[in-house]
């Protein structure tokens, strides 16, 4: 078994370069964020991510979690490991400075949070939703809640949870169920969730569970769905815990991947009612929500690149190692120098690098829309935000599925048995496509709220800035550089030409754009990524040029850039090609056919 190992290197490139640290570091609010303080926390982060995380994540895997009676008690080393987390202050690292946290930029925690899901996705899953229920309380919740709950939230004392689902809404929310009533100062809540993570566990004194309800004289569908604040245990007026809330964790799931977290169903009011708190107003739940939801897409999306990582270097740890036939290429003894096992690993390496420069690229926009002083920048990087968070959700976590399982199958056989811990990272990233909105519910998101909506301003300014970027690829003086230009540049008429189709066809023909939605979004990831691959390249060059002493690194980036421009931003034509020609016989069989 490999020991993760954080990429830092690559990390605080991808972060300079593609993020755009220094600009970021330069806005008002983040002059204390200095190059050195990101390094030192960067590094400091690796420390627990390899040190802590890591060594429990096969045996959390192994052991999972166990329910009996309503009790869930986690994998042996958790709770240690939550508690010291939370005592170094990683729990309340990115949480903003009035909340108790560290006020960095969006861009340094992003970095941070891939080491803890490379090591141990299924523990850093329940810090993902304690700050996002934190997020949500802080924006739309009265002052009494917020001082009642978040404090604690932030220092991991209390730990959080979004409970959307229910049997019968999934995808559609609008179809949920659980009833809330007005009872004094506060409702009383019923209802089944289901899927629940971190619903129910032993590492924290209370969970704050965000639930999502309706009240009596609600309207049908998302505009008649609230939102409540349901502690397991009761605060009292002083802080301290009071009684045991009318909540329960009925059961657990037995499921594919993240054994190390609860996945839990919840019943709520099987005494008569749990007590909840309102937050906000009421019907407005659903839009509260997205603000938790959106902070948790981009994290899911840097779940594939974390989870990816971890597999990469997994593979590439074993490549180095086993010996298996004569290889084809010189001084190379183990199955790397196998041209196919190394086109496997150049394919992880490159679109890792790929994903990561998508991640960051749109965690440094978030910092600018968030408090860059120039009003009209803001609003252009909050639009790149909002286009860009579904191609981030969606496509880092796609790729994630192909790339952990071609760490399957380096390994041979002994990725397909249990043993090297190879095709753990495969099962823990399945769910990836899956929770905090489908890959397909992503893609309707992408072609309906962010492309056609605005008639696809945003969609088209980006594209512009990529093209004039191709440009100058191709006209400069750099050869490696204008391979990678003339390669973007086919790739932006690929997604040029399905931008158009889609602006065309959605109104008329919804049904035909809908069929094209997930090739769309992934054309989008591959064509933006190879974007930020090749302004990674470009910097590499000018680095090279002037003589950087880390020209290995850097040539080794230009070599990726080029291997991703061959491989993966070739698929651009075939993703535009189904979108635009592909829908009819999508649609051409009846229910009764298939
Ligand atoms: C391990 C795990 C952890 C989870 N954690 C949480 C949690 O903490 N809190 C919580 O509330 N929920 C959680 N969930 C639930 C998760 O968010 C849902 O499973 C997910 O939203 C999909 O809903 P569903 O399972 O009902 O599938 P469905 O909505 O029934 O979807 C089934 C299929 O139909 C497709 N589909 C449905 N509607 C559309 C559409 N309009 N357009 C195109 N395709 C569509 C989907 O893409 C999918 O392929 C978790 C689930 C799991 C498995």
């Amino acid at each position: 078994m490999t020991t993760y190992a954080a990429p830092l290197r690559e990390m605080l490139f991808t972060m300079k370069e593609i993020g755009g640290l220094d600009a970021v570091c330069a806005q008002p609010g983040f002059e204390e964020t200095t190059p050195d303080l990101v390094e030192a926390i960067l590094e400091e982060a690796a420390k627990f991510a390899g040190g802590v995380l890591d060594p429990i994540n096969a045996s959390g895997d192994k052991q999972g979690v166990r329910w009996k009676d309503g009790v869930v008690t986690t994998a042996d080393g958790f709770g240690l490991a939550y508690a010291s987390f939370c005592e170094t202050g990683w729990n309340a690292m990115p949480a903003r400075i009035e909340l108790g946290g560290q006020g960095l930029p969006t861009l340094v925690s992003t970095a941070v949070l891939e080491m803890w899901k490379s090591s141990n996705m299924a523990f850093s899953l329940c810090q993902m939703l304690t700050l996002g229920a934190v997020e949500a309380i802080a924006h739309h919740g009265s002052d009494a809640l917020q001082k009642r709950f978040v404090p604690n939230m932030v220092a991991g004392k209390w730990t959080g949870t979004m409970n959307l689902t229910e049997p019968q809404a999934g995808s559609d929310l609008s179809a949920v169920r659980s009833r809330a009533v007005p009872e004094g100062d506060h409702y009383r809540v019923n209802g089944t969730k289901i899927f629940i993570t971190w619903g129910e566990h032993d590492m924290a004194e209370n969970i704050v569970h965000l639930v999502l309800a309706r009240l009596p004289d609600a309207p049908e569908g998302v505009k008649g769905i609230s939102l409540f604040v349901c502690p397991k245990f009761l605060v009292n007026d002083d802080g301290s815990l009071g009684t045991r809330n009318d909540l329960v964790c009925a059961s657990i799931e037995h499921k594919l991947g993240i054994h190390a977290s609860p996945t839990a169903v919840m019943s709520f009011g099987d005494k008569g009612g749990a007590i909840g708190y309102l937050v906000g107003e009421p019907n407005k739940g659903l839009s509260y929500m997205f603000t938790m939801m959106n902070h948790a897409r981009l994290n899911v999306g840097l779940e594939g690149v974390g989870i990816s990582e971890r597999a990469y270097q997994h593979a590439r740890a074993f490549a180095l190692d086993r010996v298996q036939g004569r290889t084809a290429t010189p001084g190379s003894k183990t199955i790397i120098g196998h041209p196919d096992v190394r086109r496997m690993l150049l394919d992880m390496k490159s679109r890792i690098e790929a994903m990561r420069s998508l991640a960051y690229f749109t965690a440094g926009q978030m910092d600018r829309a968030a408090s860059h002083p120039d009003a009209r920048l803001r609003l252009r990087s909050q639009a790149l935000v909002e286009l860009l968070t579904p191609v981030v959700k969606g496509w880092c976590t796609e790729s994630a599925l192909g790339i952990t399982s071609d760490g399957i199958q380096i390994h041979g056989g002994m990725g397909y048995v249990e043993e090297t811990g190879a095709a753990q990272y495969l099962r823990d990233a399945r769910i990836t496509t899956i929770y905090e909105g489908t890959t397909g519910i992503q893609a309707n998101d992408l072609i309906g709220r962010k492309l056609v909506r605005e008639g696809g301003t945003t969609m088209k300014a980006l594209i512009g800035m990529m093209e004039a970027d191709a440009q100058r690829f191709v006209d400069g003086h750099a050869a490696a550089l204008r391979v990678i230009g003339a390669s973007l540049a086919t790739g932006l008429q690929a997604l040029t030409a399905a931008v158009d189709w889609l602006l065309a066809h959605n109104a008329q023909q919804p049904a035909l754009a809908a069929a094209g939605a997930v090739p769309f979004l992934k054309l989008s990831g591959t064509v933006v990524g190879g974007w930020l691959m090749a302004r990674g390249a470009e910097a590499a060059a000018v680095q090279l040029a002037a003589g950087s002493a880390e020209a290995d690194f850097l040539q080794a980036k230009l070599h990726t850039a080029r291997h991703y421009m061959a491989h993966v931003m070739v698929e651009a034509a075939a993703f535009s090609e189904i979108v635009t020609h592909g829908a009819e016989t999508t649609l051409a069989l009846a229910d009764h056919q298939f």
